[in-house]
Protein backbone atom coordinates (compact mmCIF):
# COMPACT_ATOMS: atom_id res chain seq x y z
CA UNK A 1 0.00 0.00 0.00
CA UNK A 2 1.04 3.36 -0.78
CA UNK A 3 0.51 6.44 0.79
CA UNK A 4 3.05 8.65 -1.30
CA UNK A 5 1.26 12.59 -1.52
CA UNK A 6 -2.08 11.39 1.08
CA UNK A 7 -1.97 13.08 4.88
CA UNK A 8 -3.39 11.13 7.59
CA UNK A 9 -4.50 12.51 10.70
CA UNK A 10 -3.62 9.83 13.20
CA UNK A 11 -4.96 10.29 17.06
CA UNK A 12 -3.26 8.58 19.96
CA UNK A 13 -0.10 8.33 17.41
CA UNK A 14 2.20 8.86 20.68
CA UNK A 15 2.65 5.84 21.71
CA UNK A 16 1.63 2.56 21.00
CA UNK A 17 -0.74 0.98 18.18
CA UNK A 18 -0.94 4.78 16.78
CA UNK A 19 3.00 4.98 17.01
CA UNK A 20 3.35 2.08 15.07
CA UNK A 21 0.54 3.22 12.63
CA UNK A 22 2.22 6.40 12.45
CA UNK A 23 6.02 5.26 11.71
CA UNK A 24 4.22 2.44 9.10
CA UNK A 25 2.49 5.41 7.07
CA UNK A 26 6.04 7.42 6.89
CA UNK A 27 7.66 4.49 5.50
CA UNK A 28 5.19 4.48 2.75
CA UNK A 29 5.20 8.17 2.13
CA UNK A 30 2.32 9.14 4.05
CA UNK A 31 2.40 13.22 5.43
CA UNK A 32 1.02 12.35 9.47
CA UNK A 33 -0.30 14.59 10.97
CA UNK A 34 -0.68 13.57 14.90
CA UNK A 35 -2.18 14.49 17.60
CA UNK A 36 -1.29 13.31 21.02
CA UNK A 37 -0.81 14.49 24.52
CA UNK A 38 2.27 14.21 26.47
CA UNK A 39 5.20 16.51 25.28
CA UNK A 40 7.97 14.14 24.93
CA UNK A 41 5.70 12.13 22.84
CA UNK A 42 5.16 15.30 20.58
CA UNK A 43 8.86 16.13 20.29
CA UNK A 44 9.64 12.78 19.59
CA UNK A 45 7.09 12.40 16.96
CA UNK A 46 8.30 15.67 15.10
CA UNK A 47 12.49 15.01 15.95
CA UNK A 48 12.47 11.54 15.32
CA UNK A 49 9.36 9.80 13.60
CA UNK A 50 9.33 13.20 10.95
CA UNK A 51 5.36 13.64 11.81
CA UNK A 52 3.48 17.18 11.69
CA UNK A 53 2.72 16.85 15.49
CA UNK A 54 -0.25 18.34 17.55
CA UNK A 55 -0.68 18.61 21.40
CA UNK A 56 -4.13 18.22 22.72
CA UNK A 57 -5.78 16.59 25.54
CA UNK A 58 -8.52 14.83 23.60
CA UNK A 59 -10.70 14.72 26.64
CA UNK A 60 -11.52 18.30 26.50
CA UNK A 61 -13.79 19.41 23.80
CA UNK A 62 -13.00 22.86 22.77
CA UNK A 63 -9.38 21.65 22.56
CA UNK A 64 -10.06 18.72 20.59
CA UNK A 65 -12.42 20.70 17.96
CA UNK A 66 -9.59 23.13 17.81
CA UNK A 67 -6.62 20.67 16.85
CA UNK A 68 -9.16 18.56 14.48
CA UNK A 69 -9.37 21.90 12.66
CA UNK A 70 -5.93 22.59 12.70
CA UNK A 71 -4.97 19.15 11.60
CA UNK A 72 -6.54 19.71 8.14
CA UNK A 73 -6.38 19.68 5.00
CA UNK A 74 -6.12 15.71 5.36
CA UNK A 75 -6.87 12.63 3.25
CA UNK A 76 -7.33 9.62 6.36
CA UNK A 77 -8.11 9.63 9.36
CA UNK A 78 -7.44 7.64 11.65
CA UNK A 79 -8.97 7.48 15.42
CA UNK A 80 -6.81 5.66 17.65
CA UNK A 81 -6.54 7.38 20.87
CA UNK A 82 -7.83 5.53 23.96
CA UNK A 83 -7.54 5.24 27.12
CA UNK A 84 -8.88 2.94 29.88
CA UNK A 85 -9.12 2.37 33.75
CA UNK A 86 -9.87 -0.84 35.70
CA UNK A 87 -12.83 -0.91 38.03
CA UNK A 88 -15.10 -3.48 38.90
CA UNK A 89 -18.72 -3.16 37.87
CA UNK A 90 -20.29 -2.13 41.04
CA UNK A 91 -18.12 0.52 41.62
CA UNK A 92 -17.23 1.98 38.19
CA UNK A 93 -17.18 5.44 38.91
CA UNK A 94 -19.31 8.18 36.63
CA UNK A 95 -15.50 10.09 36.50
CA UNK A 96 -13.83 7.46 35.70
CA UNK A 97 -17.04 6.56 33.32
CA UNK A 98 -17.37 9.85 31.88
CA UNK A 99 -13.03 10.52 31.33
CA UNK A 100 -13.49 7.15 29.65
CA UNK A 101 -16.38 7.86 27.31
CA UNK A 102 -14.91 11.54 26.55
CA UNK A 103 -11.61 10.56 25.27
CA UNK A 104 -13.23 6.85 23.66
CA UNK A 105 -16.26 8.18 22.09
CA UNK A 106 -16.38 11.59 22.41
CA UNK A 107 -13.46 12.89 20.62
CA UNK A 108 -13.43 10.64 17.32
CA UNK A 109 -16.30 11.53 16.70
CA UNK A 110 -15.52 15.51 17.19
CA UNK A 111 -12.34 14.99 15.50
CA UNK A 112 -14.30 12.83 12.64
CA UNK A 113 -16.92 15.94 11.75
CA UNK A 114 -14.44 18.30 11.47
CA UNK A 115 -12.62 16.05 9.02
CA UNK A 116 -15.57 15.18 7.18
CA UNK A 117 -16.73 18.68 6.61
CA UNK A 118 -13.56 18.98 5.15
CA UNK A 119 -13.84 16.65 2.55
CA UNK A 120 -17.29 17.20 1.56
CA UNK A 121 -16.67 21.08 1.23
CA UNK A 122 -13.80 20.46 -0.66
CA UNK A 123 -15.84 17.70 -2.84
CA UNK A 124 -13.13 15.42 -1.81
CA UNK A 125 -13.02 11.50 -1.41
CA UNK A 126 -11.22 10.12 2.13
CA UNK A 127 -11.67 7.14 4.92
CA UNK A 128 -11.74 6.32 8.67
CA UNK A 129 -10.75 3.84 10.57
CA UNK A 130 -11.81 3.82 14.27
CA UNK A 131 -9.77 1.69 16.51
CA UNK A 132 -12.47 0.25 18.98
CA UNK A 133 -11.61 -3.22 20.97
CA UNK A 134 -12.87 -6.74 21.22
CA UNK A 135 -13.84 -5.35 24.77
CA UNK A 136 -17.01 -3.85 22.47
CA UNK A 137 -18.20 -7.51 21.98
CA UNK A 138 -17.22 -9.01 25.11
CA UNK A 139 -17.95 -8.38 29.01
CA UNK A 140 -14.60 -7.98 30.26
CA UNK A 141 -14.57 -7.57 33.84
CA UNK A 142 -12.92 -4.28 35.26
CA UNK A 143 -13.41 -2.88 31.78
CA UNK A 144 -17.03 -1.65 32.42
CA UNK A 145 -16.33 2.04 30.78
CA UNK A 146 -14.38 0.92 28.71
CA UNK A 147 -16.37 -1.91 27.23
CA UNK A 148 -19.26 0.75 27.09
CA UNK A 149 -17.06 3.66 25.70
CA UNK A 150 -15.69 1.44 22.81
CA UNK A 151 -19.19 -0.01 22.33
CA UNK A 152 -20.65 3.55 21.83
CA UNK A 153 -17.48 4.13 19.51
CA UNK A 154 -19.01 1.20 17.00
CA UNK A 155 -22.15 2.57 16.89
CA UNK A 156 -20.71 5.69 16.02
CA UNK A 157 -18.79 4.20 13.30
CA UNK A 158 -22.02 2.97 12.19
CA UNK A 159 -23.74 5.66 11.46
CA UNK A 160 -20.58 7.23 9.51
CA UNK A 161 -20.55 4.59 6.96
CA UNK A 162 -24.36 5.22 6.48
CA UNK A 163 -24.05 9.02 6.34
CA UNK A 164 -20.64 9.79 5.12
CA UNK A 165 -20.41 6.98 2.64
CA UNK A 166 -22.77 8.80 -0.16
CA UNK A 167 -20.17 11.52 0.21
CA UNK A 168 -17.62 9.30 -0.85
CA UNK A 169 -16.36 8.99 3.05
CA UNK A 170 -15.35 5.34 4.28
CA UNK A 171 -15.69 4.35 7.63
CA UNK A 172 -14.79 0.84 9.54
CA UNK A 173 -13.91 -0.16 12.92
CA UNK A 174 -10.87 -2.37 13.75
CA UNK A 175 -10.93 -4.42 17.14
CA UNK A 176 -7.70 -5.61 18.54
CA UNK A 177 -7.49 -8.15 20.73
CA UNK A 178 -4.77 -7.63 23.63
CA UNK A 179 -1.80 -5.50 21.95
CA UNK A 180 1.64 -5.73 23.85
CA UNK A 181 1.83 -1.69 24.38
CA UNK A 182 1.95 0.56 27.53
CA UNK A 183 -1.94 0.21 27.52
CA UNK A 184 -1.90 -3.41 27.85
CA UNK A 185 0.74 -3.13 30.96
CA UNK A 186 -1.86 -1.66 32.40
CA UNK A 187 -4.80 -4.06 31.88
CA UNK A 188 -3.10 -7.24 31.68
CA UNK A 189 -0.10 -7.01 34.26
CA UNK A 190 -1.76 -9.58 35.75
CA UNK A 191 -0.08 -13.00 34.80
CA UNK A 192 -2.85 -15.10 35.90
CA UNK A 193 -5.36 -13.52 34.12
CA UNK A 194 -3.30 -12.48 31.23
CA UNK A 195 -2.72 -16.67 31.16
CA UNK A 196 -6.64 -16.59 30.73
CA UNK A 197 -6.84 -14.88 28.24
CA UNK A 198 -4.24 -15.97 25.80
CA UNK A 199 -5.50 -19.39 26.25
CA UNK A 200 -8.92 -17.92 24.16
CA UNK A 201 -6.29 -16.77 21.37
CA UNK A 202 -6.39 -19.47 18.96
CA UNK A 203 -2.94 -18.45 17.25
CA UNK A 204 -1.29 -18.28 20.85
CA UNK A 205 0.02 -14.90 21.04
CA UNK A 206 -1.14 -11.52 21.96
CA UNK A 207 -1.09 -9.10 19.26
CA UNK A 208 1.97 -6.99 18.29
CA UNK A 209 1.16 -3.27 17.30
CA UNK A 210 2.34 -3.73 13.76
CA UNK A 211 -0.15 -6.75 13.34
CA UNK A 212 -2.93 -3.79 14.07
CA UNK A 213 -1.20 -1.25 12.03
CA UNK A 214 -1.45 -3.38 8.82
CA UNK A 215 -5.21 -3.74 9.04
CA UNK A 216 -5.84 -0.64 9.65
CA UNK A 217 -3.84 0.60 6.37
CA UNK A 218 -5.58 -1.94 4.24
CA UNK A 219 -9.06 -0.18 5.45
CA UNK A 220 -7.84 3.22 4.58
CA UNK A 221 -6.46 1.99 1.27
CA UNK A 222 -8.07 2.11 -2.05
CA UNK A 223 -8.01 -1.68 -2.30
CA UNK A 224 -10.92 -1.73 0.74
CA UNK A 225 -12.83 0.70 -1.64
CA UNK A 226 -15.98 -1.63 -1.14
CA UNK A 227 -15.54 -2.24 2.29
CA UNK A 228 -17.86 0.17 4.72
CA UNK A 229 -19.19 -0.24 7.69
CA UNK A 230 -17.47 -3.21 9.11
CA UNK A 231 -16.57 -4.13 12.58
CA UNK A 232 -12.59 -6.35 12.13
CA UNK A 233 -11.19 -8.21 14.77
CA UNK A 234 -7.53 -8.23 14.52
CA UNK A 235 -7.82 -11.08 17.52
CA UNK A 236 -6.52 -14.38 16.27
CA UNK A 237 -9.67 -15.88 16.27
CA UNK A 238 -10.71 -14.46 19.62
CA UNK A 239 -13.61 -14.10 18.98
CA UNK A 240 -14.69 -17.60 17.99
CA UNK A 241 -12.87 -19.02 20.84
P1 LIG B 1 -1.39 3.36 24.64
O1 LIG B 1 -1.82 3.71 26.01
O2 LIG B 1 -0.15 2.58 24.46
O3 LIG B 1 -1.33 4.69 23.74
C1 LIG B 1 -2.46 5.50 23.67
C2 LIG B 1 -2.11 6.80 22.99
O4 LIG B 1 -3.29 7.63 23.03
C3 LIG B 1 -1.01 7.55 23.72
O5 LIG B 1 -0.21 8.23 22.81
C4 LIG B 1 -1.80 8.52 24.59
O6 LIG B 1 -1.11 9.69 24.94
C5 LIG B 1 -2.95 8.87 23.66
N1 LIG B 1 -4.03 9.42 24.48
C6 LIG B 1 -4.70 8.80 25.48
N2 LIG B 1 -5.54 9.67 26.07
C7 LIG B 1 -5.39 10.86 25.42
C8 LIG B 1 -5.96 12.14 25.57
N3 LIG B 1 -6.84 12.41 26.53
N4 LIG B 1 -5.56 13.11 24.73
C9 LIG B 1 -4.65 12.88 23.77
N5 LIG B 1 -4.06 11.70 23.59
C10 LIG B 1 -4.42 10.69 24.41
O7 LIG B 1 -2.63 2.57 24.00
P2 LIG B 1 -2.65 1.49 22.82
O8 LIG B 1 -1.71 1.85 21.75
O9 LIG B 1 -2.59 0.18 23.44
O10 LIG B 1 -4.16 1.71 22.32
C11 LIG B 1 -4.46 2.37 21.11
C12 LIG B 1 -5.93 2.11 20.82
O11 LIG B 1 -6.15 0.71 20.71
C13 LIG B 1 -6.86 2.60 21.93
O12 LIG B 1 -8.02 3.15 21.37
C14 LIG B 1 -7.17 1.33 22.70
O13 LIG B 1 -8.40 1.42 23.36
C15 LIG B 1 -7.18 0.32 21.57
N6 LIG B 1 -6.94 -1.05 22.00
C16 LIG B 1 -5.80 -1.40 22.66
C17 LIG B 1 -5.61 -2.69 23.07
C18 LIG B 1 -4.39 -3.13 23.81
O14 LIG B 1 -4.38 -4.24 24.34
N7 LIG B 1 -3.32 -2.37 23.84
C19 LIG B 1 -6.62 -3.73 22.81
C20 LIG B 1 -7.78 -3.27 22.10
C21 LIG B 1 -7.92 -1.97 21.72
P3 LIG B 1 -0.55 9.88 26.46
O15 LIG B 1 0.22 8.62 26.78
O16 LIG B 1 0.28 11.09 26.35
O17 LIG B 1 -1.76 10.04 27.32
Amino acid sequence: MDFNGKTVIVTGAGKGIGREIARMLVERGADVVALTRSAADVDALREEAGCRAIQVDLADVDATRKAAIAALPADFLINCAGTTELQPFLETTVEAFDRLVAVNTRAPMIVAQEYARFLIKEGRKGAIVNVSSVASFVGIPDHAAYCASKGGLDGLTRVMAKELAPHGIRANGVHPTVTLTPMAVKAWSDPEKAAGMMQRIPVGRFAEPSDVAEVVLFLLSDEAAMVNGISMPVDGGYMIA
